[in-house]
């Protein structure tokens, strides 16, 4: 069966909305954070929703984000005595071989499964590439979910600090956005960002998941901005 009908009335910001028939018509209920009102459309037959909510961007950082790592012979006090990594990589750096001891963040292997199915996903670490690569492979585990990816030398150095720019990877920018622990990283697109506390350690974490309902709505919206802009006190509390 198909739906309808959205193309002119998801103007901004569906947070939530289901749908019901009534006397033979379909209905739909949208919550609009303007009006901070729900409202219920009666929807026209004919198009479908896939084809009004095109599928947008989710760009995701890594360190801190959704992993942490150490490498040999630094033992951060982040990383509890004993804590076993997930996974351990080799890589060489300026001819020196190097271990990185890696530890997923809680829940991060189920956020992908569900993120992959509602968003493309593209990685944008500000680490280097080769030590980039091997973390988004792992984190990949062969699914294709983690294909595209941005490294170090697709960042701005912006004084002295390493800047993603998102119109690099979509001009649309009504529908992409990144979630990443750093604000500075996004400082020139608050609008599209979604801040997450930084994570080293903690094994109880549950940021992750609690994600996933805003992100089941914002799948939804016809411009990701409207919404995200709202999160501007939240870039500072955990910078
Ligand atoms: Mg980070």
């Amino acid at each position: 069966m198909t739906y309808t009908c959205l193309s002119t009335l998801l103007w901004d910001c569906v947070v939530s909305f289901y749908s019901r028939l009534r006397y033979g018509r379909l209905y739909v209920t949208v919550f609009d954070v303007k009006l901070e009102r729900r409202l219920l459309i009666k929807c026209r037959p004919g198009s479908v929703i896939a084809d009004v909510v095109r599928r947008k961007t989710m760009v995701l950082d890594l360190d801190e984000t959704l992993i942490h790592s150490h490498h040999d012979g630094v033992l951060r006090q982040t990383v509890k005595p004993g804590t076993p990594p997930d996974f351990v990589l080799k890589v060489v750096i300026d001819r020196h071989p190097v271990r990185f001891f890696v530890h997923k963040r809680p829940h991060v292997d189920f956020f992908l499964d569900i993120v992959s199915q509602w968003y493309d996903l593209v990685v944008f670490t500000a680490s280097m590439e080769i030590y980039g690569a091997a973390v988004a492979d792992k984190l990949d585990s062969s699914k294709g979910i983690l294909k595209r990816r941005y490294y170090r030398q697709h960042c701005n150095l912006d004084f002295g600090s390493y800047t993603k720019d998102l119109s690099a990877i979509s001009s649309d920018l009504s529908s992409i956005f990144i979630l990443d622990n750093s604000p500075g990283a996004y400082k020139a697109y608050p609008d599209n960002a979604i801040p997450i506390k930084s994570w080293f350690s903690d094994p109880t974490d549950t940021a992750l998941l609690n994600l996933l309902p805003m992100l089941d709505a914002l799948r939804f919206v016809s411009d990701v901005r409207s919404v995200l802009s709202r999160n501007l006190h939240l870039h500072r509390l955990w910078q």
